[in-house]
């Protein structure tokens, strides 16, 4: 028999949940995902998924390289292109022409 919980406490530990699955999801995108595309692509989604359904959100490190509109993890000379102009860092996605840019001085 299980006591019931409280709405509030229901969610921060659904919230806490999400994050440890964030913070386990980066750690796979840290470790490896240049040779394993399908997996770097899956995991992207469920970033992008986690973020969405309980506001979590990623760091932004990471959050930069994934394509927000094909969910795809977005590999420099593959499948995007990185360009520097005026100060800024432009990351585009080769997939949907999207192009993501980033001020030069916030990487610093
Ligand atoms: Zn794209």
């Amino acid at each position: 028999m299980s006591r019931p919980i409280s709405k509030s406490k229901r969610q921060s530990e659904r919230k806490k949940n999400a994050s440890e699955s964030l913070l386990f999801l980066s750690k796979i995108l840290d470790e490896d995902n240049f040779t394993r595309p399908i997996l770097s692509d899956s995991v992207a989604r469920s970033i992008l998924r986690l973020g969405k359904r309980h506001g979590v959100r990623i760091s932004p490190k990471i959050y930069q390289k994934i394509c927000r509109k094909c969910h795809v993890y977005l590999v420099p000379g593959k499948n995007s292109r990185i360009r520097i102009s005026n100060g800024f860092i432009l990351n585009t996605c080769i997939t949907c022409n999207r192009i993501y840019r980033f001020s030069l001085d916030k990487n610093r």
